[in-house]
């Protein structure tokens, strides 16, 4: 019995390892400090040499299907990702950014900005962007989403701070960008940090889609309002088990903490 068991893990997980890779491929980083550079180099390279275009939001939901596109999407705020505007046109990549509001450089205290990058377990360089960093970001040509304004679990948010946390971040946003702001990953990423009825808030408010941040749905079903994406680990070598498939590392910064978070606190649905 325990035999067979055995046999069927191996003959799952063999099938598994061996799939072909999805045609549509969305995975996302956080800050990308420059020791990081070359691993994303090597990342971006291997999806394009495997025939990935790299799109924005509106293209990867409405391209056709078995046609190979890979989204590629930064989340928080870091000033690590303007320093990084040559590396992208080097890797003529475009990318989105998903941006907190809050913690600006120049607008908001150094405790404010402390304790952002303290609520996400960003202890690498704790330098946040300037406004117009981020317009250069996206005079750059890349897209540029609301993260909220302060990355805190809306699950746990009273009804009436919603506005300002989602609605007032993507108006501070359209104001300082000129441009409207269509694309929302919510905090946390995972199942239990949101609700459909908060997605719902989302897209009757203007938002076009909505991310999320969840490992292993590369294969499911993508809707037109919304993104599963996938974290990338640029700590640890590009992995490949065969001929065209990534190994994709799920001990992400920001994976770890929707561990830590996921088993704390009581769920509490604030509608
Ligand atoms: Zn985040």
């Amino acid at each position: 019995m325990k035999r067979s068991i055995q046999q069927l893990n191996r003959t799952l997980h063999k099938s598994f390892l061996t799939r072909p890779v999805a045609d549509a491929v969305a995975i996302y980083f956080h800050s990308i400090e420059r020791r990081t550079w070359e691993s994303f180099r090597t990342c971006i390279r291997h999806w394009m040499d495997l025939g990935y275009r790299v799109v924005d939001p509106i293209e990867f939901v409405e391209a056709a299907d078995g046609e190979k596109r890979l989204f590629v999407s930064f989340d928080d705020h870091y000033r690590s990702w303007h320093s990084a505007l040559g590396l992208l046109e080097e890797l003529s990549l475009k990318a989105t950014f998903f941006v907190n509001t809050l913690p600006f450089r120049g607008l908001a205290e150094p405790e404010t900005i402390s304790e952002y990058f303290d609520r996400i377990d960003h202890h690498l360089e704790r330098v946040s962007l300037s406004t117009g960093e981020l317009c250069e970001i996206s005079a750059a040509g890349h897209t540029i989403g609301c993260h909220s304004h302060s990355h805190f679990n809306l699950q746990h948010l009273a009804p009436a701070r919603l506005p300002q946390e989602i609605l007032q971040s993507k108006a501070q946003l359209e104001d300082i960008l000129g441009q409207p702001i269509a694309h929302f990953p919510y905090p946390f990423g995972m199942r239990r940090f949101f609700s459909e009825r908060l997605r719902q808030y989302c897209t009757s408010h203007g938002f076009r889609t909505v991310s999320n941040a969840i490992p292993g749905l590369l294969y499911k079903q993508q809707r037109l309002d919304s993104i599963n994406r996938t974290p990338w680990n640029l700590g640890q070598d590009l992995i490949l088990f065969g001929p065209g498939i990534a190994g994709f590392q799920y001990s992400d910064n920001e994976t770890a903490l929707h561990r830590r978070r996921g088993v704390s606190g009581e769920r509490r649905d604030p509608w």
